[in-house]
C-alpha cells in the first residue's frame, strides 16, 4: 500500500537513503566479482567488513540493503540467461526498504517510527486516506517491508490465506478479447438446477490497447530524429496505457468477485500457460498485448483474499467440443460465433467453451463445490446475468465506441 508523507523527508532518512542505495551498489559489485548471489553468500562475504565502514548505520538496515542486492542480481542472471544486453545493475534512484523488526508503525496515528542509528530515529507522518484507513484498521493484518522513497512509503501488509469458503455453486469462465463469457451453475438436485449465462464485457481494454498502439507508432515515426526523446515519450505513454488497463481489470476482477462471494462459488479458469496455437501473426500480437494472464492474476491473488477457491483446468479442445455428446466437430467453425453438433446442440462458442471447462474440472475430480451436478441441458438458454459492463468504469473513454469495429 501505498502512502504520501506530509513533509518532506527529514535530512538524516535523506542520508540514510543514500547510504543504503550505496551499500546495495557496493554490495551488488562485490558479489558479482566474488560470484555469490544469495542473500546470505552475500551477507557472509561482506558484513563484517561493512560493519566497519559503515558504524553509523543500523545492522538491520546493513542486512536489508544484501536482500535489495541478491535481488537485483537474481534479475540481472535472468537477463543473462534470457541472453538480453545488460550492464552492471545499479540502483539510481533513492530508496531503502526495512522489514517488519526494523520499523514501527502508528496504525491509529498514521507515524512510522524508523531508526537510523542507535539514539536517533525519525518520525514520518503519513497522509492517510479512508481507503487506507480500512487496511490500517484490520487487524488481521501484520506488518511486512517498508519501502522508503523520496516523496512515498510503501507499506506491504500481510495476511494468512483464510480458510476457504465450502462453495455450494460454481462460475466457470471463458476468457476471450473482449469479455468473460460463461455460466453460473446453482443448486446440485436434479429438477432445481440453475445453469445460466454470465457475461463480464470489457470492449474499451482492447480499445485502449489499440490506441495506444497507433499513438507509439506515429510517435516513433515522428521523432525518428531523436531517439531519447522518442524513448521517454513512448515510455509516457505506455505507463498510461498500463494505468487505464489495469484500472479496468481490477474493476473486472472485483465484479466477478463480488458475484462469487454473494453466490459462495468457485470459480473455474481456463490455464493459460502454454497456449500457443496456430494464430495469425496479428492475432497473435494482439492476444499477447492483451493481459489475459494479468486478468487471471489479478482474480486469483484477489480470491485468495477472500478464500474464494480459484480451480484451473487444461482447455485443451474446450472451444471445440460437444459438452453433450463428446464429439469434436471437424469444422473450420474457428470464428463463428456459434458452436453446433451433430447431436443437435448448438449454444454461443464461448458460453459451449465454459461448460467444457465446468466439465473438465469435475471429470479430473477436482473439488468443485461439494458434489455439485450439471448437466448441460439444464442452461436456460433466455437468461443472461450481467457481472460487469464498460458502463461500471466510471471513467468513460472519449470516443471510445466508434472504433471497438477496426480493433476487433
Ligand atoms: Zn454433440
Amino acid at each position: 500500500m501505498v502512502f504520501r508523507l506530509s513533509s518532506d523527508l527529514p535530512p538524516e532518512a535523506i542520508e540514510l537513503l543514500r547510504d543504503f542505495r550505496l551499500t546495495v551498489n557496493r554490495a551488488v559489485h562485490a558479489a558479482l566479482d566474488a560470484r555469490v548471489s544469495s542473500r546470505n553468500g552475500i551477507s557472509k562475504l561482506l558484513y563484517k567488513g561493512f560493519r566497519e565502514e559503515h558504524p553509523g548505520m543500523y545492522s538491520q538496515h546493513l542486512v536489508s540493503s544484501f536482500e535489495v542486492a541478491a535481488g537485483i542480481l537474481k534479475n540481472h542472471r535472468r537477463r543473462i540467461r534470457e541472453g538480453r544486453r545488460c550492464q552492471v545493475p545499479f540502483v539510481k534512484r533513492l530508496m531503502m526498504k526495512a522489514e517488519n523488526q526494523a520499523y514501527k508503525l502508528d496504525c491509529s496515528e498514521g507515524i512510522i517510527d524508523l531508526p537510523i542509528r542507535a539514539g536517533c530515529h525519525v518520525r514520518l507522518k503519513l497522509v492517510v486516506s479512508q481507503y487506507h484507513r480500512r487496511y490500517l484498521n484490520d487487524e488481521s493484518l501484520s506488518l511486512g517491508s517498508l519501502t522508503v522513497l523520496p516523496d512515498r512509503v510503501i507499506v506491504a501488509f500481510r495476511k494468512e490465506a483464510p480458510s476457504p469458503v465450502a462453495a455450494t455453486s460454481v462460475l466457470s469462465l471463458d476468457t476471450n478479447e473482449q469479455s468473460l463469457d460463461g455460466i453460473f451453475v446453482e443448486g446440485g438436485q436434479e429438477g432445481d438446477a440453475k445453469c445460466v449465462q454470465v457475461e463480464a464485457a470489457f470492449p474499451e481494454v482492447a480499445v485502449i490497447q489499440q490506441r495506444h498502439h497507433e499513438r507509439r507508432r506515429r510517435l516513433q515515426r515522428r521523432k525518428a530524429h531523436d531517439w531519447r526523446l522518442a524513448r521517454v515519450l513512448c515510455r509516457r505513454e505506455g505507463a498510461r496505457e498500463h494505468h487505464r488497463i489495469d484500472y479496468r481489470l481490477h474493476g473486472v476482477a472485483n465484479a466477478v468477485l463480488e458475484f462469487a462471494e454473494h453466490h459462495k462459488s468457485a470459480i473455474v479458469l481456463e490455464d493459460l500457460r502454454g497456449m500457443r496455437l496456430n494464430r495469425s501473426k496479428d492475432l497473435n500480437r494482439r492476444l499477447s498485448f492483451w493481459p489475459r494472464g494479468k486478468l487471471h492474476q489479478i482474480i486469483e491473488y484477489k480470491a485468495a483474499w477472500k478464500g474464494i477457491p480459484v480451480i484451473k483446468v487444461d482447455p485443451w479442445y474446450s472451444s471445440r467440443r460437444c459438452p453433450i455428446c463428446g464429439r469434436i466437430p471437424d469444422s473450420r467453425m474457428g470464428t463463428q460465433a456459434e458452436f453446433s453438433c451433430e447431436c443437435g446442440w448448438h449454444l454461443d462458442r464461448h458460453i459451449n467453451a465454459s461448460m467444457n471447462l465446468l466439465q473438465t474440472a469435475i471429470s479430473k475430480g477436482l473439488e468443485v463445490a461439494g458434489g455439485l451436478r450439471f448437466s448441460p441441458g439444464a442452461f436456460q438458454h433466455d437468461v443472461m446475468m450481467t457481472l460487469y459492463e464498460p458502463a461500471m468504469a466510471a471513467r468513460s473513454e472519449p470516443n471510445g465506441t466508434s472504433q471497438i469495429g477496426t480493433a476487433t
